[in-house]
Order: structure tokens, then C-alpha cells, then sequence
């Protein structure tokens, strides 16, 4: 069940409260409507993707209350600071480096070391950004490739019944995306022009925006905007090679595994949310272990099993170096 509100103060703590439990909620911004979770809950995060039949997991944007709560999410340097002077609150999105003590979730961050913060003008937004005190994920509230919603009623076509509630209100201003700037390498990059215009970023920032590297090209998985593990991963495994730990799923793997086999489960029981919610952190925890060779169970090929078997085929494909 879908509650549409018009965004009242009642209403807006509400969200927050469903926020909070882990719920979805799509709210205005300056540009479009939001589909919004708390940033800090893999779990809630994992149903958005789920919500947009996204098949595959891109970053999103950490919306956040101002600059302090941007700093302690994000290591923004001197450039980026001035930036945020100037344009926030505001459909500016940067991106840099993520700061010790990061509360957004990795999924949000899709695995990556840095994370992408905006904090948006839009009143409604703020409100619910202050009343749950925590960063909110959120991309567009439509499904994966329509359009960006501009109104609650969009909204509701595209979603109703899969998220928990739509704040109303009214037709938002911009309908253009925020523009998202990259302080991730040497100079700043200009990752996606949108509502701010490159100039007005270049005469702050006194200096030319450069334009992304085009990387994608050299091989899936190895591009800047894609985590990739140092572990070699080995996809529709039935059993365990010698040496091989296993990335399981419904426990499949794990009662095959040899006795000291390090097997870990994405879910246990089989849920496709939760096994979006652990994979990137799964992942992790391979490298961390400096683990060379996973077998990899099947994983179903619908909801978020396409996002999930998506970023592994792009995480198995073979590496350059
Ligand atoms: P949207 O949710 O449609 O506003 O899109 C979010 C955009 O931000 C996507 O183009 C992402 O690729 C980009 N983005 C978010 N986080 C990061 C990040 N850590 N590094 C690079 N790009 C990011
Ligand atoms: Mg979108």
C-alpha cells in the first residue's frame, strides 16, 4: 500500500518515520521527485534498486542537511568547499573521496571509495532530510528507463504499490538533474551537466572543468565508476575447486564446500533484497581476506538478481594488469 500526502508537517515526519523503519519514500527536490531511503541501510537501499527494476547498481546521491553533514560523509577539498558555498543548498552533486566514519551504506556508493553528496534546496526535502538526521539515497522516483517524475501523480503511475509513501508537492521547478562534479582525481570533473550551469561552476572554481576519462571502454569492470574485487571470480559454480572460497546464495554452495572452506552467504534463505544489501560488502571481504579464486552460486535472473548477476559478470570479466 502506496500513502500519498501532501507534504504537511504531519506528513513529513511520518516519512521520516518510515524512513527510519527502512521504508521508501518519494519526495520533491528542485530538479525531480526522489525515491528516497535511508542512506545508512543497505537493506532499505537494496529496495529502491528493486522498487526501479534497476538492473544494474549505479552510485546514487547521499542528499544530505548542509556542508557539515556533507564533510562528515565525504573528504572535500579546498575546491569542492567553495563549490559548496556557492551553490548549496542547491542541485549541485559532488563527488569525492568518502571520510573515515562514512555513515552512507555501500551499496549507495555501489562498492566504490568515494561517495556523492548534494544537499537540495527544495523545502520539503530539507525537512525530511532534517527530521530523520541521516543522509537519504535517492535517484529519480521512476521505473528504470522512463522519465524522471515531475509530479506526484508521475509518480504514482510508475510506482504505486512499491514504495511506502509519495510526499506531494506539487510540480517541481527544474525537471532538469542536478549537475555532478567529480573531485575523485587531480583536477575537478564535470561527470554529468545538469540544472547548474559548467560556467557558473568554472568561474568559482577559477579553473576549466575537465570531461571524464572514457575508461569504459577497456574492459567491463575496470572502469572508475565500477568496483571490481582483486578475486577472481568464477560464476555458476556447482561445487568448490581446491583452494576456492565460494560467494553463496540459498546456501547452495556451502554444503558442497569442503570442511575450512570460507563460504560466504549472500542469503542464506534465498531473498534477492537481502543478497543486493551484502554483496558489495561480501566482496570486501574477500580482498580483505586476500582471497585469489571464489566460485560463485547461481543467482536467480529476476528483481535484483539482474543487478546483482550484472555487477559480477562485470566484477569475473578478466582484468588487464
Ligand atoms: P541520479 O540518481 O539519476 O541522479 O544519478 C546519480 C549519478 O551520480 C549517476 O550518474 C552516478 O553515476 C553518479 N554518482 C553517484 N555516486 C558516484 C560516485 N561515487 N562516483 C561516480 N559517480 C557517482
Ligand atoms: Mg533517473
Amino acid at each position: 500500500m502506496t500513502i500519498v500526502a501532501p507534504a504537511d508537517a504531519a506528513a513529513i515526519a511520518r516519512a521520516a518515520t518510515i524512513l527510519r523503519e527502512g521504508g521508501l519514500v518519494a519526495f520533491p527536490t528542485e530538479t525531480v521527485y526522489g525515491l528516497g531511503a535511508d542512506a545508512t541501510q543497505a537493506w532499505a537501499v537494496a529496495r529502491i534498486y528493486d522498487a526501479k527494476d534497476r538492473p544494474s547498481f549505479n552510485p546514487l546521491i547521499a542528499h544530505v542537511a548542509d556542508l557539515e553533514a556533507a564533510r562528515r560523509e565525504a573528504i572535500l577539498p579546498e575546491l569542492a568547499l567553495r563549490l559548496a558555498a556557492a551553490f548549496w543548498p542547491g542541485p549541485l552533486t559532488i563527488v569525492a573521496p568518502v571520510a573515515p566514519g562514512g555513515a552512507v551504506c555501500d551499496l549507495v556508493r555501489a562498492g566504490l571509495p568515494s561517495v556523492a553528496v548534494r544537499a537540495p534546496a527544495h523545502p520539503i526535502a530539507q525537512a525530511l532530510i532534517a527530521a530523520l538526521g541521516r543522509p537519504i539515497a535517492a535517484p529519480s522516483a521512476n521505473r528504470s528507463g522512463h522519465v524522471s517524475p515531475v509530479t506526484a501523480a508521475h509518480v504514482a503511475e510508475d510506482l504505486s504499490g512499491r514504495v511506502d509513501m509519495i510526499l506531494d508537492g506539487g510540480r517541481t521547478a527544474a525537471g532538469l538533474e542536478s549537475t555532478i562534479v567529480s573531485f575523485c582525481e587531480g583536477s575537478p570533473i564535470l561527470l554529468r551537466p545538469g540544472a547548474i550551469a559548467r560556467e557558473a561552476i568554472e568561474k568559482i572554481l577559477g579553473e576549466k572543468l575537465a570531461a571524464p576519462a572514457h575508461t569504459e571502454i577497456l574492459a567491463p569492470g575496470m572502469t572508475p565508476s565500477h568496483y571490481a574485487p582483486a578475486a577472481r571470480l568464477r560464476l555458476e559454480a556447482l561445487d568448490l575447486n581446491e583452494g576456492e572460497a565460494a560467494l553463496d546464495f540459498g546456501a547452495r554452495l556451502a554444503a558442497r564446500a569442503k570442511p575450512g572452506a570460507f563460504v560466504l552467504d549472500l542469503s542464506p534463505s534465498g531473498d534477492l533484497v537481502e543478497a543486493a544489501a551484502n554483496l558489495f560488502a561480501h566482496l570486501r571481504e574477500f580482498d580483505a581476506r586476500q582471497i585469489a579464486n571464489v566460485a560463485v552460486a547461481h543467482i536467480p535472473e529476476r528483481g535484483l538478481g539482474e543487478a546483482i548477476n550484472d555487477r559480477l559478470r562485470r566484477a569475473s570479466a578478466p582484468k588487464l594488469n
